[in-house]
């Protein structure tokens, strides 16, 4: 939903950090050993993020079964340079993983900014894919809600993954895919979808529709357009009481135009429907 710049930190940089916590030097050694060629897989990843092919990485089978995954390193220990060695607040890498944190300016990408962000989302989960546990490309901040949402699923499909702040199309950040319609009642509701413009490709359509399906998107974009329009309903009752259908509606469509978010966002595509709505440009809301 929101586009992110590409990090800034290497992997490199989260492998040495973090193989910096880990207290025993003979694993140290092994850790520094089995990740010789971090650039290849850094590369790998780069190359099948750019391709939409993400999907098709080697992944490991979930289950309790520990498999050597890499120069001596099992599965377990790939995961644990995330958990053990990175997140705590007592370890070198800790200060990467904040500086990751805070590149979304606080607000979630995968929600379109209705979270907050609270922790770091594995695109591809590191239960699955745990060369990747420390790859700060594949680390997505994220709220907490789209964190649990998410769990560790991820796609089999190229056309089931979600979307990658850092690496997908502009097109996913910059035109509108997200819309809504008015539901008439006495409080009106407004309910959300995704529908890509039609010169998108198949594939296209279905990652936007499989990302606002995955994080709940119509659920989450309906509940803050309803705390919202209150407030457009007392302009209405207020200082545009005395407004015809057509002035409100212009009114309601400069909103959604000039309003400093993204294009996708709830509040500029509650605002487009709106004023789009012939019956809620019509209503005066006096009984209300
Ligand atoms: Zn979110």
């Amino acid at each position: 939903m929101n586009r992110l710049p590409l990090p800034m930190i290497e992997f490199r940089t989260a492998l040495e950090a973090a193989f910096q916590g880990i207290a025993d030097e003979n694993r140290r050694d092994l850790h520094f050993s089995a990740f010789a060629d971090f650039a290849q897989l850094e590369k790998a990843y780069c190359d099948n993020a750019v391709a939409g092919s993400l999907h098709a990485m080697s992944r490991v089978a979930s289950g309790p079964a520990d498999p050597v995954v890499l120069g001596g390193l099992h599965k377990s220990d790939l995961t644990a340079l995330y958990s053990k060695y990175f997140v705590p607040a007592e370890k070198p890498a800790r200060r990467l993983y904040e500086a990751l944190k805070v590149t979304a300016n606080g607000k979630c990408p995968l929600c379109g900014g209705v979270g907050h962000v609270r922790t770091l989302d594995h695109y591809l989960p590191k239960a699955n894919f745990p060369l990747y546990s420390v790859l700060p490309k594949n680390l997505v901040p994220c709220c907490r809600d789209c964190n649990t949402e998410k769990l560790n699923s991820f796609a089999l499909t190229a056309d089931k993954q979600t979307l990658h702040p850092y690496f997908d199309a502009d097109r996913y950040f910059t035109e509108r895919w997200v819309d809504a319609i008015v539901i008439v009642g006495k409080i009106p509701v407004i309910e959300f979808f995704a529908a890509p413009p039609s010169n998108w490709s198949d594939i296209e359509v279905s990652r936007a529709k499989a990302h606002f399906d995955a994080y709940g998107l119509a659920a989450k974009f309906s509940v803050e357009a309803a705390a919202d329009l209150p407030e457009t309903i007392q302009t209405r009752v207020t200082t545009m009481a005395a407004s015809t259908p057509e002035a409100f509606s212009s009114y309601l469509s400069e909103k959604s135009e000039t309003l400093a978010l993204p294009v996708n966002h709830w509040r500029r595509v509650m605002f487009a429907a709106l004023a789009r709505d012939v019956w809620f440009c019509s209503q005066t809301f006096l009984q209300t």
